[in-house]
């Protein structure tokens, strides 16, 4: 028998195995990259082919494939190195990154075939070809080859149907109705949600609970997740009508010259908000097309990519394709299958996972607003998005262009040491002056959330017709609720977090796990219902404003709880932008990239919210914030204005923060983070330890552990702190504990994790997990 192939298994167990190439087909209609149909078992399994091989390893049986699920790869040599460069960044195996990456169509052995070659199409199963004799898999792979036999599914699907969540709480149901309320919560926690999940999380009765609600119209029912209606909103502004500017014309001139090139040409724009980056990326876009080359364009998250999309969209045409990770899964499919097979070079703009679309011969990949941190992922398969991209850039000869009016500190170091070109677009658009920055001192204020400063300005704007945004980086109502008989905040109790209040929902809510209870409540200590609500959050914001403004004014709050789902947030946005509400209050959400030509005033309300977090990157993370919320005012006709309001006015990061001096803030940073070795001049590794709490063998585990660590950490020299309780001590009822490294090349810390991974059994108590450059450090 013979030849021998590799090939990977594209479900559980993942397994690599040898098989042989059955006699009916010829060489040619197998190659590297094919996905196959491998028998296993009673059944079959989807597989990518990966190698020829020599010889079979002794001793085993092996079996010929069945059927090649393609003519023409849909994953080519460049792809597989990426799925191969992800998996021994996060020690990963190559099948669970494929499978992460490939959409479930692709990774299916369900799959029928269709013969053509007998006039009248026939379908043909999977199971029928196992069973075929010789003569008809002779018979069929002449189709085959002639191309007269091809895949009937995976683009014929059974149709998904999403769960909607149609009103805001409170809702009118019945008390005792528990599940209903159950799929409420679910569905405002998590948005639009397809029922099979649903039915997987909530189990028994919940199909019911929905029927009943959607009888109610509670819920609504969907063929599909919402999807956007490019064509009809956004602006009418014809790209191609403006005229560059000289700042512009050069950033555009120098990236035309290197896309002529047709080298890997990493680069950052550097350009303050306002100073029309879009239109510099949409003319290297063109010239990458006329070239013949794809393009993609990704921004932090879904609706900032929607309105790139739309600006795309109008000025390049029908060739845009919008994608992002929360897709229905036909949808996804066919862009999937469109970027690898589309004769045409191809453009997408969308969000993080847009990198993992097999387009062809990449020329220009763009990442906007690059210091954002939805750029990493953290859940299930982790990677940074900019790692991704570099990978991809390096390997197709492509500009890779990392926008921002805020770089990333490790980025624009990159800048400065020639890793990467830096461009500058030093001023606004049409002369539009950046906004004047205040600082409102609110060390000798009351817990009145805004100062008189402040709330003048918020009265002056919405006098003169002029729009206001209001940052609070808190969501909910109040983030403690007191208890004024023991003196203690409510806590949760699987984490030791207060938890917080949700008045419209008349809830207390764990942010961290959850967990969520109804209030008012007594107290678990003392029993008594003497509650207090402290401190500020956007809720609370949006309601004070109310009382302070003029009768009449609208606000508008953007945040997780308001726009739970993308069409929510949509919504808010639009009737934003349209003027229906003359402030918008909201979390972080409202610091990115939107333009709002109307707004005049910009307020952070509780700016030193994050400067004292346990974090390398918070003095970062709060400029880059403030900045960008800066940003927002001032962008149309009209200056703008900006109030940043502070307990602690005399420190000295503000300076920075009231210039928009990014250089100033960079050398200060740069200076603190050499001489305490953080990123750049160091590679961050964290390994977090839990253990369930109360459980004594998890505490001995995580001690033989440690001093395991240590000592292969000082033999590797990579230098360690920890392990040590972490600044959120307790999660979801587990002990949680932070082992902090810091190395000069990734493979020292990888190795060390490694060793540390062997060293617990599969059934140890003890969870650890690493976490490369970590974002969070809580
Ligand atoms: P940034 O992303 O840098 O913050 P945008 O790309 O959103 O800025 O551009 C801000 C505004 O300036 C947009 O309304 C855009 O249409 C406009 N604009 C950009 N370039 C020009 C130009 N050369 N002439 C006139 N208007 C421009
Ligand atoms: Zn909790």
């Amino acid at each position: 028998m013979g030849p021998f192939v590799s090939v990977l298994l594209l479900s559980p167990p993942y397994s690599i195995l040898t098989y042989a190439l059955p006699d009916y087909l010829p060489r040619d209609a197998w190659f590297p990259g094919c996905r196959v149909l491998a028998p296993l078992g009673n059944g079959s399994r989807a597989a990518v082919l990966l190698d020829t091989e020599s010889d079979p390893p002794p001793g085993v049986e092996v079996k010929p494939l069945l059927w090649p699920l393609e003519r023409e790869p849909l994953l080519d040599a460049d792809y597989l190195d990426m799925a191969r460069n992800l998996a021994a960044r996060q020690c990963r195996g190559l099948g669970e990154v494929l499978a992460a990456l490939l959409p479930q169509g692709f990774r299916s052995a369900k799959v029928a075939f269709e013969d053509r070659s007998g006039g009248r199409p026939r379908r043909v199963e999977a199971a029928a070809l196992r069973k075929a004799d010789q003569g008809e898999l002779e018979r069929l792979a002449g189709a085959w080859m002639r191309g007269e036999m091809g895949q009937a599914t995976p683009l014929a699907r059974e149709a998904e149907r999403y769960v909607i969540l149609e009103c805001e709480p409170p809702w009118p149901i019945r008390p005792g109705a528990k599940r209903q309320e159950e799929v409420l919560e679910f569905l405002l926690g998590r948005g639009d949600t397809p029922l099979p999940v649903l039915k997987s999380a909530l189990g028994d009765g919940a199909d019911r609970a929905v029927s009943a609600l959607a009888d109610k119209g509670l819920v609504r029912i969907a063929r599909e997740a919402w999807e956007p209606a490019p064509e009809k909103e956004g602006p009418a502004d014809d790209a191609w009508s403006l005229e560059p500017t000289a700042e512009q014309a050069e950033v555009i001139g120098n990236l035309r010259e290197a896309l002529e090139r047709g080298a890997f040409h990493p680069a950052l724009l550097h350009g303050v908000t306002g100073s029309g980056k879009t239109l510099v990326y949409l003319h290297l876009a063109r010239a990458c097309l006329e070239a013949g080359r794809s393009v993609l364009v990704l921004a932090p998250e879904v609706a900032l990519a929607l309105a790139l999309y739309r600006r795309f969209h109008g000025a390049l045409g029908e060739k845009v394709a919008f994608h992002h990770g929360y897709q229905a899964r036909a949808r996804r499919e066919k862009l999937f299958e469109r970027a690898a097979r589309s004769p045409e070079p191809t453009v997408v703009v969308g969000t993080r996972s847009s990198l993992f679309l097999p387009q062809r011969d990449l020329g220009l990949v763009i990442l906007d607003e690059e210091h954002d941190e939805s750029f990493k992922q953290e859940e299930r398969l982790s990677y940074q998005a900019k790692e991704v991209a570099w990978f991809r850039c390096e390997r197709a000869g492509a500009v890779l262009l990392l926008g921002s009016a805020t770089p990333d500190v490790k980025t624009y170091q990159a800048g400065e040491s020639g890793a990467m070109v830096k461009h500058t677009l030093a001023n606004r658009v049409g002369g539009g002056r950046l906004p004047g920055v205040d600082l409102v001192d609110m060390s000798q204020a009351g817990p009145e959330p805004l100062g008189s400063t402040t709330a003048e300005a918020l009265q002056a704007t919405v006098e003169a017709g002029e729009q206001a945004v209001i940052l609070l980086n808190r969501r909910g109502y109040a983030p403690i609720m007191f208890c004024q008989v023991c003196r203690e905040p409510v806590g949760c109790p699987e984490c030791k977090v207060s938890l917080t209040f949700h008045k419209a929902r008349g809830r207390l809510l764990c942010h961290y796990c959850g967990h969520s209870s109804p209030f008012p409540c007594v107290c678990g200590q003392c029993g008594q219902a003497d509650m207090f609500p402290m401190g500020e959050g956007t809720e609370r914001l949006e309601e004070r404003l109310g009382d302070l403004l003029p009768s009449g004014t609208n606000v508008l709050r953007l945040d997780r709880d308001a726009g739970r789902n993308q069409e929510r947030m949509e919504a808010i946005l639009a009737k934003f932008a349209r003027g229906e509400a003359q402030v918008l209050v909201g979390t972080q959400m409202l610091s990115k990239g939107h333009h709002f030509p109307d707004v005049t005033l910009a307020v952070a309300a509780d700016a030193d919210l994050g400067l004292n977090l346990p974090d390398y990157r918070a003095a970062e993370r709060v400029f880059q914030l403030l900045v960008q919320v800066s940003g927002r005012a001032g962008r149309g006709e009209k200056p703008g204005r900006v109030l940043i309001q502070t307990r602690s006015p005399s420190h000295p990061f503000w300076n920075f923060v009231l210039r928009a001096d990014y250089e100033g803030f960079f050398r200060r940073e740069l200076e603190m983070r050499r001489r305490f070795g953080y990123p750049p001049f160091a590679k961050l590794g964290l390994i977090r330890l839990s253990h369930k709490a109360g459980d004594e063998g998890g505490a001995s585990e995580l001690k033989r552990l440690s001093s395991l660590l240590r000592e292969r950490a000082a033999e590797l020299g990579v230098r360690m702190l920890g392990p040590a309780p972490a600044p959120l001590a307790q999660l979801k009822g587990r002990l949680r504990f932070h082992c902090l490294c810091k190395a000069d090349a990734w493979p020292d810390l990888r190795s060390l994790y490694a060793e540390a991974r062997s060293a617990v059994g599969r059934d140890s108590p003890l969870r650890l997990n690493l976490d490369l450059d970590p974002l969070n450090m809580l």
